[in-house]
This record gives structure tokens, C-alpha cells and sequence, in this order.
């Protein structure tokens, strides 16, 4: 008998994107569509066709790029919302629409004010819609953890019969506990008649941090497909991690016994991907993708280690992405080495952009006795911003500061049909004045609510990151950029955050106005 496959539905880009501050250009979906692939996910969920014009747009671009996996859009259960699903969906190789709608008490009673019959009627109907337009077909109870045993069942059991390929549970608020979440698996895959004509799926959230423990205990009863997010990311505390959801199945496989799509040597470059994009870093110490998460400090574990890895390693750290740092670019290094070495990291240039990469790679290797693995995926983290940057470039940036002077700072942009522009103004301190100098450039009143740097590798030589997060209107925009000097990377991180806010807000600012 074939061995037992668990599907892996990866939602970053839908539920991801609903954590808050995580709005995302069309671009870095894409990106992030890519690497998913190259992990080897079963389904992208790539957004929610009818939320927005720009969410519809990414998954209309995702489903005709991106080939492989089953491209899938979340739509209420309602007609409009099928419809613009199934629309934006259409292009893909494989399609799936997400159909979901609330099944709990509490929800039927404070939010949609319906009964029970008039619920079931609306799902069965949308599926049904659904189905008239492609055979792969998700139905959600959304907040099912917290719904009546009785009137799940009933649900489950008539959406598969309205033809629903899927069915996924969600514990939507992250209610659920692991022995109890894995008992409501198993009664509907005991009690549902024709449950064999679907997949039972789960959508598990973090709220109390067992996210990751309810989705295994549901694979244990029977469900064999999960949904969850890179990280962890989601709404509210998240979802649960997919790197912890994989390496499970794949640690404890004596256990579980089912098999997978995944490439788990993708997990690291995926995980990093996700986090440079959202702005969201990684805890150290968090599982699989953590820095600390195969570092070993005790001297009684190092020296076991030595002896024997598996004396206190279950994993293999290459396993998952992570690889010893033995070479070391430097001034010397030429491009074929570079090549290698990015190869290596998962990056496959075109000729073209590595002569880029050398020339920025030289340049850093000018200021920097050692370029690491890290000062590597920052560089390439620069290139993709100022490659997706299309409204504002950098191009100059000096700051007067001092003990006894006011922090002034002189910057220099250039537009997307090739105009400078520049400005002046003082500040508070020599980052103040930057980002007063380039507010006052763009014309955009946007608030710094945060402000971070980190240096990438130890040393004072060390390329500093700088996040910077603006307010806008009540909504958060994520900037980052890197450099040898910190200055310069708040400035590229402050434009980061203008040019990403100007193309998902849609807004044309002032100064794009006027030249
Ligand atoms: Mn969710």
C-alpha cells in the first residue's frame, strides 16, 4: 500500500498577511510564491480574491507564474466573492477556491445573526457555486472548534456532498487543545458518512502556543492536510509554524508514518525570506529556524556532540538549510567563488545581475576584512529592495552631526523617470534628520513608530540592518536596508518603507505630482 501523504497548505501570503503590519507588495508576494514552490508546498493559498483590488491582482499574477502547486483564493460564502475568486484563480495550472463561513454559536449569534439551517444552506450553495468552476474546492467552517459536535458533523457531511474536495477544521481562535482538538478529528472521521470523498484539513492558530501540537494531534486522527504559515506568522498570535509542522512529521515519522512534498533543505532560505519581507524577525531561540536552535552552549553536550551528533541532536542542522560557515569570501575571492557560494545560499543569478552582485560584493568586501554567509543574504536582500524600488532611488545621503552641532542631513533621490530631487533639514538627532529630509522630498506624512538596528555579523566592520516601521494612516509599512555605515542603511531603510507604502497605498504623492 502507498504510504500515506500529508498535503501541506502554506497561507503566509493570505492569513500572513492579515498579522498586523505586514502589508505586501505584489512583488515580494511573488518572491515569496517562489521560494514556497522551490520548498515544494502542495497549495499556496496567495490571498483573498475580493478583499482588495491589489489582493486580487497578486493572486491573478501568482496563479499564472507560479505552476506547480494548487494556487487557492479564500472567498466568503457568498456569490460576489466566489466569483472574483474563481476569476482570479483561473489562470492557474492547478486552482482551488477556499469557501469559508462561520459555524459556531457564538458567531451565528454576535456576528452573522442566522440560524443553524440558514448557514448550512449558504455553504452548500457556495461550494455548489465553486464547483461550476473548478473541481478543487475548499469549504471552512470558520471557528468550527468552538461549534456543537452535532451540527459540524452536519456541515462536513453536506458540503462534501455539494462536492467539496476538502475540508478543513480551523480552530480560528486558537481555542483548542491537543487531546480534545485530535477527538473532534477522529468523531468526523468515524461519524461523517462519506468523509472518504474529501481530505480532512486543519487550520490551527496560536493563541495559547499550541498551534504547532493541535495540527500533529489531527494528522494522528486522520487529517492529512495541515495549513499554516513560515514562521508562524498570521493573524493575531499566528499560525501554526510550518517548519515545526514538517519537522515533526519528519523527526517523529516512526510515529506518524504519513510522508511529505517538502524540500526541508529550503526551510532556512524560506524562513529568512519571509522574515526580510514582513519585518518580523526570528526569536533566536525559536525551533528549526532560531539562530540558537542547533547551538549548543553546555560543555557536557559540546563534548558528547563530538563524540556522536545524535547524542543530543535530533535533527541534522543541513537538514534544514543550515550549513557550517568553513568558507569565507573575502578581498580576493573572484566570481566564480561568489557564484558558488550564492548558489550554495539558494541564489541562481542570471549573468547579468551577478556582475552586479560582484561589483556590490567587491565593494563590501573593500570595508570588510571577511564577507560571510550573512553579509551575502543581506547584500542579496538589499538588491531585491532597490530592484523593486520603482518610484524612489537613493542616491545620496550626508549628515553633519556632532556634539556641537544640529544634526543636518542633505539627501539626494532620483524619481522613476530619472529626476533628482533634493532637500535639506535638521533634526533631533543625525536619523531624525534623515527621515525629516526625505518626508520632506516625498510629501508624505507618515510617523516612524519603530526604529531598530542590528549588526548582521560580530565586529565593528559588520553591515548594520535597519527596520523601520511607519505609521500611515493608522496602518504599518516595514522598511529595512544594509550597509557598513548605519546611517546610510536608515536612509535606505526609510525610503524602503515610503516606496513600499506608495505602491500598495496607490497614492500619488506631492512630489510625484509635481515632477
Ligand atoms: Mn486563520
Amino acid at each position: 500500500m502507498a504510504e500515506d501523504k500529508v498535503i501541506i497548505f502554506d497561507t503566509t501570503l493570505r492569513d500572513g498577511e492579515q498579522s498586523a503590519g505586514a502589508g505586501m507588495t505584489t512583488d515580494e508576494k511573488l518572491q515569496i510564491a517562489h521560494q514556497l514552490d522551490r520548498l515544494g508546498v502542495d497549495v499556496i493559498e496567495a490571498g483573498f480574491a475580493a478583499s482588495s483590488p491589489g489582493d486580487f491582482e497578486a493572486v491573478r499574477q501568482i496563479a499564472k507564474e507560479v505552476r506547480r502547486p494548487v494556487i487557492a483564493s479564500l472567498a466568503r460564502a457568498n456569490p460576489a466573492d466566489v466569483d472574483k475568486a474563481a476569476e482570479a484563480v483561473k489562470g492557474a495550472e492547478h486552482p482551488r477556491i477556499h469557501v469559508f463561513l462561520s459555524s459556531s454559536d457564538n458567531h451565528l449569534l454576535y456576528q452573522m445573526r442566522k440560524n443553524q439551517e440558514e448557514v448550512l444552506e449558504m455553504a452548500v450553495d457556495n461550494v455548489k457555486r465553486a464547483r461550476r468552476y473548478c473541481e478543487n474546492v475548499e469549504f471552512s467552517p470558520m471557528d468550527a472548534s468552538r461549534t456543537g459536535i452535532e451540527f459540524l458533523l452536519r456541515i462536513v457531511e453536506s458540503v462534501i456532498a455539494a462536492g467539496a474536495t476538502t475540508v478543513n477544521i480551523p480552530d480560528s481562535v486558537g481555542y483548542a487543545i491537543p487531546e480534545q482538538f485530535g477527538e473532534m478529528i477522529r468523531t468526523i472521521m468515524n461519524k461523517v458518512p462519506n468523509v472518504h470523498k474529501a481530505v480532512i484539513s486543519v487550520h490551527c492558530h496560536n493563541d495559547l502556543g499550541l498551534s504547532v501540537a493541535n495540527s500533529l494531534a489531527a494528522v494522528r486522527a486522520g487529517a492529512r492536510q495541515i495549513e499554516g504559515c513560515i514562521n508562524g506568522v498570521g493573524e493575531r498570535a499566528g499560525n501554526a509554524a510550518l517548519e515545526e509542522v514538517i519537522m515533526g512529521l519528519q523527526t517523529r515519522k516512526d510515529l506518524f508514518g504519513v510522508s511529505n512534498n517538502i524540500d526541508t533543505t529550503q526551510l532556512l532560505a524560506t524562513s529568512r525570506l519571509v522574515s526580510d519581507i514582513f519585518g518580523f524577525p526570528v526569536q533566536f531561540n525559536k525551533a528549526i529556524v532560531g539562530a540558537n536552535a542547533f547551538r549548543h552552549a553546555s560543555g557536557i553536550h559540546q563534548d558528547a556532540i563530538i563524540k556522536e551528533r545524535t547524542t543530543f541532536e535530533i535533527m541534522d542542522p543541513a537538514s534544514v538549510g543550515w550549513r557550517s560557515n568553513a568558507l569565507v569570501l573575502g578581498k580576493l575571492s573572484g566570481r566564480a567563488g561568489l557564484k558558488a557560494r550564492l548558489e550554495e545560499l539558494g541564489y541562481h543569478l542570471s549573468v547579468e545581475d551577478l556582475n552586479k552582485t560582484f561589483e556590490s560584493f567587491k565593494a563590501l568586501a573593500d570595508k570588510k576584512h571577511e564577507v560571510t554567509d550573512r553579509d551575502l543574504e543581506a547584500l542579496m536582500a538589499e538588491q531585491r529592495r532597490e530592484s523593486d524600488t520603482t518610484i524612489y532611488k537613493l542616491d545620496l545621503v550626508q549628515v553633519h552631526t556632532g556634539t556641537s552641532e544640529i544634526p543636518t542631513a542633505t539627501v539626494r533621490l532620483i524619481t522613476s523617470d530619472g529626476k533628482q530631487v533634493s532637500e535639506a533639514a535638521t533634526g533631533n538627532g543625525p536619523v531624525d534628520a534623515i527621515c525629516k529630509t526625505i518626508a520632506k522630498i516625498v510629501g508624505i506624512e507618515a510617523r516612524v513608530d519603530e526604529y531598530s538596528v542590528r549588526s548582521v555579523t560580530a565586529g565593528l566592520d559588520a553591515v548594520g540592518e535597519v527596520t523601520i516601521r511607519l505609521d500611515y494612516q493608522g496602518r504599518m509599512y516595514v522598511g529595512r536596508g544594509a550597509d557598513t555605515d548605519i546611517l546610510v542603511a536608515s536612509a535606505k531603510a526609510h525610503l524602503n518603507a515610503i516606496n513600499r507604502l506608495l505602491s500598495i497605498e496607490n497614492v500619488v504623492t506631492r512630489a510625484m505630482a509635481a515632477h
